[in-house]
């Protein structure tokens, strides 16, 4: 155990002492009654903000854990989120790399909280391998964001296909939870799910006339939506790290040889390498960000922004 973890590991204990401490809380604050105000949730991030939020409507108070500009990959909770989780019924996980260390001690903050696995159901495709000449990618170096478990590819709520299936498995978590609103839920989730057909039908229409399917990215977030879309994302972090001067060289010559224009990046990380691929093909960076708030409307700005790229 190392000084961080065993640090966390004491502060979760002392405030489990300190919440015993408390003597039996008030009905109407305990973690599992859903007779009266809202419930809290927490999710680990804002995306599935979004979704608990059409789903659950005004009966839920959602807890994100990572927070607007910080990479799922790479965060830590602060003690305080730890807290605010005792708070909450139910926590909605989705596979990116934090929960994976942190999932234990998010439990142990809180073990009345229902545990749902909105990745349930999905099968994950693995992370797009770098240039097959370049080993490094297949043994990444340390640090790097994906190398944890099974290199398999956590972005799954960038694709509207795979979005339907996580709002089915959130919907019937609040349906279980709060049986009271089941039937709110459920027009809530049909609903959403209509959004996100007209969403597919709209993005489909969009890159409908692009005629290269392929675009450059710093972190390979849209794997999932570039399957659903018939696009294919070339990363350019090779193994979670920025790649060496051989690979932005070996990157420039493929960008020219795909015609590509515009390379994307997102504000979580480093814009470096994009930028120096970017100026020597002449071309532009343009950030997209897969964890935005607004996820519907979002998708539909992405869309647009890939249409613009791979129409020329
Ligand atoms: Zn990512």
């Amino acid at each position: 155990m190392n000084k961080r973890y065993f640090t966390l590991a004491m502060i979760v204990a002392i405030l489990g002492v300190l919440l015993a401490g408390c003597g039996p809380a008030p009905a109407t604050s305990r973690p599992q009654d859903t007779t009266g105000g809202p419930l809290h949730v927490t999710v680990s991030i804002l995306p599935q903000k979004y979704f608990l939020e059409r789903i659950g409507g005004e009966r839920v108070i959602v807890n994100v854990m990572t927070p607007p500009g910080a990479s799922p990959h790479t965060y830590e909770p602060k003690p305080d989120q730890l807290v605010a989780l005792s708070q909450a019924v139910a926590y909605f996980s989705i596979g990116v790399e934090f929960e994976r260390a942190w999932l234990s001690r998010i439990t142990a903050a809180n073990n009345k909280m229902l545990m749902v696995d909105t990745a349930q159901g999905i099968e994950r495709i693995p992370m797009v391998a770098h240039h097959d000449e370049h080993t490094e990618a297949l043994t990444p170096a340390a640090g790097d964001a994906h190398q944890e478990g099974d290199n398999l590819d956590p972005h799954i709520w960038t694709s509207p296909e795979l979005a339907k299936v996580q709002a089915r498995t959130i919907y019937a978590a609040l349906a279980q939870i709060d049986p009271t609103h089941q039937a709110a839920y459920q027009a809530n989730l049909d609903r959403f799910i209509a959004d996100i057909d007209r969403l597919e039908t709209e993005i489909r229409a969009t890159l409908s006339g692009a005629q290269n399917r392929k675009f450059m990215v710093f972190h390979p977030s849209w794997g999932y939506f570039a399957r659903d879309f018939g696009l294919e994302q070339i990363p350019i972090e090779v193994g979670g790290q920025e790649p060496s001067a051989a690979e932005l060289a070996a990157l420039i010559s493929e960008a020219r040889a795909n015609g590509i224009q515009v390379i994307f990046a997102q504000p979580e990380f480093s814009t470096r390498a994009a930028e120096t691929i970017a100026r020597e093909i002449g071309g532009q960076v343009l950030l997209i960000d897969p964890l935005a708030a607004d996820w519907l409307g979002n998708l539909r700005q992405v869309a647009d922004a890939f249409a613009g790229v791979l129409g020329k």
